[in-house]
């Protein structure tokens, strides 16, 4: 049996970064970058108005007070996207919108709120005249070419995570596809005599597939395409059969038949077809794991991990074993989840020297962060882990946690569902 962190160095020596792709931008989300992004041209690429106000010349306003406001005339207006057809000289100012390029002569712009524009409104007086109230500082709300990116720069480097700031930066520099690691493609087959299809009637003696979904859910939430191979029966040759339909993937994922009873054959599959490297993991739930390789037509050798069968067993392993599998060929360095100190209220009793993984919910109360045990942990109890947005971890040397002591708590949701 090997320890946690054995079972994992061993999976991820299997798996390395796959190759890049160039991809439309809304589909990059959460993927790595591979390339070097140079910014062709400068943003803002002409000087242009941070307000709604008035584009003049400063030293028309130098010595301008609220009492004894400057009178300018009013030549023209630009909205943004347009560009501005006269040009302000002294004694003049152009109505400006915010993101209009500032008029050749201007210095500054005086924002609505500082003239006297909406007075001269109400009280009909002439609009081609504007009052300016205040001085400000030259060269106010006017943005300067380049403010935010300049020609030439390097704005974005490869191995970063593409997050919606890096896209809509991408997208502000003209760019509609990108070139990002591409997406695994995970294939997972469910076996079991006792498994029905979602949306088919019940039957009696048998349950509907649930691994399937959570799993492939899993998948996507951690950016892999699931590929569902269906619901394989216990049998050898039908096992084969079905995994045979996905031996294209990066990574093959089964549930169920890796235990020890008489239907178990997912340890058969490994060995005739491929080869097996362990069968059991230290931890509780999910010890019965099985990890090796299938030999593709091709001579691929595909990485396989063979899930348990109960639900939360499943899910806690493919958190452990397969999300790491997945970013690391996503590209990411970071594969550890991420992990917090928490008082425990309530206690996690750990029975035979296994790492206990225990369903929780974290919330965060002053200054410190509290883990309550979300009900019976039954490794065939998926609502309680429904209920729970972490995994208290009790270490395998410690027979008991106790209300009131420290645990550490691996976040599924992180963080903002914790505050509270
Ligand atoms: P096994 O690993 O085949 O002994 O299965 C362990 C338990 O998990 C049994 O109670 C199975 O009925 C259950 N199980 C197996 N596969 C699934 C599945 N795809 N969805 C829900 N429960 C399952
Ligand atoms: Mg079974």
């Amino acid at each position: 049996m090997l320890q946690v962190e054995e079972a994992l160095q061993l999976i991820l020596t299997n798996f390395s970064k796959l190759q890049s792709e160039e991809r439309p931008l809304l589909d990059t989300l959460g993927q790595t970058l591979d390339e070097i992004i140079t910014a062709t041209f400068s943003i803002p690429p002409l000087e242009n108005s941070g307000m709604d106000g008035y584009a003049l010349r400063y030293e028309d306003i130098a010595h301008t007070t609220p009492e004894n406001p400057t009178i300018l005339e009013v030549i023209g207006e630009v909205a943004a996207g347009h560009l501005p057809e006269e040009e302000v000289t002294l004694g003049s100012a152009i109505r400006i919108m915010t993101g209009a390029p500032i008029p050749n002569g201007a210095d500054t712009v005086i924002p609505f709120e500082d003239t006297d524009e909406i007075e001269r409104k109400n009280m009909g007086k002439e609009t081609n005249k504007i009052g300016i109230k205040i001085c400000s500082q030259k060269r106010a709300n006017i943005r300067p070419v380049g403010e935010d990116v300049k020609e030439n720069e390097v704005i974005l480097t490869d191995g970063i995570v593409l997050r919606p700031t890096e896209i809509g930066v991408l997208a502000s520099i003209g760019k509609s596809t990108v070139k990002v690691i591409r997406r695994p493609k995970i294939a997972i087959l469910a076996t079991g005599d006792e498994l029905l299809q979602p949306g088919s009637t019940i039957e009696p003696g048998k349950i509907f597939d649930s691994n399937s979904f959570s799993l492939a859910a899993s998948v996507m939430k951690y950016g892999g395409i699931p590929h569902l191979l269906g619901i394989a029966p216990d049998n050898l040759k039908a096992t084969i059969d079905k995994l045979n339909e996905g031996l294209d993937a990066d990574l093959l994922i089964t549930s169920a038949g890796v235990s020890k009873g008489d239907y178990d054959f997912i340890k058969d599959v490994l060995v005739q077809r491929g080869e097996i490297k362990f069968w059991s993991v230290r931890m509780r739930p999910a010890k019965p794991l099985a990890f090796g390789t299938l030999n593709a037509r091709n001579g691929r050798k595909v990485p396989h991990i063979g899930l348990p069968g109960n639900p939360v067993s499943a899910l806690v392993a493919f958190e452990q074993f397969c999300r790491p599998a997945i970013l690391k060929m996503l590209g990411r360095t970071e594969l550890n989840k991420p992990t917090i100190t928490a008082i425990l209220r309530g206690t996690i009793t750990n029975y035979d020297k296994r790492r206990v993984y225990a369903r929780v919910l974290v919330g965060k109360s002053g200054k410190h962060y509290y883990a309550v045990p979300t009900g019976p942990q039954g490794s065939n109890i998926l609502t309680s882990f429904s209920r729970a947005n972490g995994l208290a971890i009790c270490p395998q040397d410690v027979p008991e946690i106790y209300d009131g002591q420290t645990v550490s708590v691996q976040m599924l949701d992180w963080p903002e569902q914790v505050e509270i």
